[in-house]
């Protein structure tokens, strides 16, 4: 295959050139390639099109049953809206094991799962709720099984006590696997709960203050200390949200080799839409529409995250997709408190980062390129073979019409849910074609992947020395 006229974008370069795929892998990658080329491979005009590495998404859930009732076809919904939305990989996080068996389990019915349905490349990060030697056992099974991160929380029933985090932190630096924190501290959002459940206040616009920056801030800080503590331990901290976040991370970490995330939603929506009303909808049912942990923050978090961004401090921005119908967070509508936390975004992570950040904030498409797909390529073990575009590496692709101006729709994102947070936003740019390993997967708003297409990435050790922090001004 040939793709002929459009600009390759890397988180190095924009250059116009021809890429020539053979196979599943990229051969070559020239100016006016397809004058030169005299095979007649299929030529596919990307003329007026960027095109951006496929991309990789490190924070996915698509199965959220936390037990053994998955929605069978969890991987093939949720795999299909990330092929139209331009994500060629995925790494999903597990879900927690309810019946006490061990960690293997999931790992293994999870690939059962995805083997049949995926229909693009996919990885797997585990799982941990409590630390033991039977734990340390099977995490030491996961480098060789290509299962190289693994998530724990610091909120929510499952979360780890600093008893645990220590020894697990000493754990994960001795077989090489880089540690996923959910950092909130379980205590303060219990005691405000607590506090606000008395005055009758857990509706779902009460959901930033139930929540508030200061908990994500205090686990952070501590969290950093601990990793400092134990000899310097690597570390990936998800959805960071708001600015005391950051602020605890850039106090605490004193050069230490921890890496942060954050989300679209936090770099796009904020905490007005819990307490304005800019829909006909009554304000707790609006409101409910944004519900996910952390909250939506204020506009000067947002702001603040994308100044981290411009200045290098964010490494990859990630979906946490979570698959949870407007229909079942209905269940929170009079105590938010009772429903599924999350937000579906899956397929808008692109069209959002070039729109709020290329057009609206001047971000260099090389800086998208490398919250998009390159920088968690390196987190996550899968550089070069995923994560770039050059010769040898996977021909994972995505054309994408920067001139294409529409409204996002739960509709036009292939979610498969009732809703998205993202309804009604103008959006510019659309992705308009994916590839695969050098099959089209989406061409045109058609879906035409084979579930089971997909293929499980085994994971190499993470490595931070060479993630891009690409300073702009
Ligand atoms: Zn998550």
């Amino acid at each position: 295959m040939l793709i002929k006229n459009g600009t390759v974008v890397t988180s190095q370069i924009v250059e116009k050139a021809d890429i020539w795929i053979e196979g599943e892998r990229i051969r070559a990658i020239e100016p006016n390639l397809h004058q030169h080329v005299n095979a007649s491979p299929p030529i596919i005009d990307a003329t007026d099109m960027l095109i951006f590495p496929g991309g990789v998404d490190p924070h996915t859930h698509m199965d959220l049953s936390q037990g053994d009732d998955a929605d069978p076809h969890c991987y093939q919904t949720g795999t299909r809206a990330a092929a139209y939305g331009g994500t060629t990989t995925i790494i999903a996080h597990l879900p927690f094991e309810q019946q006490k068996n061990p960690l293997q389990y999931q790992v293994d019915r999870h690939r059962r799962l995805a083997h049949s349905e995926a229909l693009v490349d996919y990885g797997f990060h585990g799982v941990v709720d409590h630390v033991d030697s039977n734990i340390i056992a099977d995490l030491k099974t996961f480098p060789r099984q290509g299962i190289t991160s693994v998530k724990f929380y610091m909120t929510y029933p499952v979360h780890l006590s600093d008893t645990s985090i220590l020894p697990l932190l000493e754990h994960a630096k001795h077989l090489g696997i880089l540690l996923c924190a959910h950092c909130e501290n379980d205590a303060m959002i219990a005691y405000t709960e607590q506090k606000f459940k008395r005055r009758h206040r857990l509706q779902p616009r009460y959901q930033a203050a139930l929540c508030p920056s200061i908990c994500e801030a205090e686990a952070v800080y501590r969290l950093c200390s601990m990793a400092r503590l134990v000899d310097d331990v690597p570390l990936y901290l998800v959805h960071i949200s708001s600015r005391s976040g950051l602020n605890a991370w850039r106090e605490a970490r004193r050069g230490a080799p921890i890496v942060l995330e954050t989300c679209p939603q936090y770099l796009t929506l904020d905490d007005d839409l819990y307490q304005t009303k800019n829909s006909n909808e009554p304000i707790n049912e609006q409101a409910l529409r944004y519900s996910a942990c952390p909250p939506l923050r204020t506009l000067r978090d947002r702001d603040t995250l994308w100044q981290a961004i411009r200045c290098g401090e964010i490494a990859t921005v990630a979906t946490d997709h979570c698959p949870i119908s407007f229909q079942e967070k209905r269940k929170g509508l009079y105590d938010v408190t009772r429903c599924p936390h999350g937000l579906p975004g899956i397929a808008a992570r692109l069209p959002l980062l070039y729109t709020y950040g290329v057009i609206q904030r001047g971000m260099p498409l090389c800086r998208l390129v490398d919250l998009w797909s390159t920088n968690a390529a390196h987190c996550f073990g899968m550089y070069p073979t995923k994560g770039t575009i050059k010769k040898g590496c996977d021909a994972d692709l995505v054309l994408f019409d920067p001139n294409q101006h529409w409204k996002m729709t739960a509709d036009q994102l292939h979610e498969d849910l009732d809703y998205t947070p993202y309804e009604g936003i103008t959006c510019i740019g659309k992705p308009i074609m994916t590839i695969l390993r050098g099959s089209i997967i989406v061409d045109h708003a058609t879906c035409v992947a084979k579930p089971g297409y997909g293929q499980y990435i085994h994971r190499g050790p993470s490595d931070f020395s060479r993630l891009n922090t690409g300073l702009y001004s």
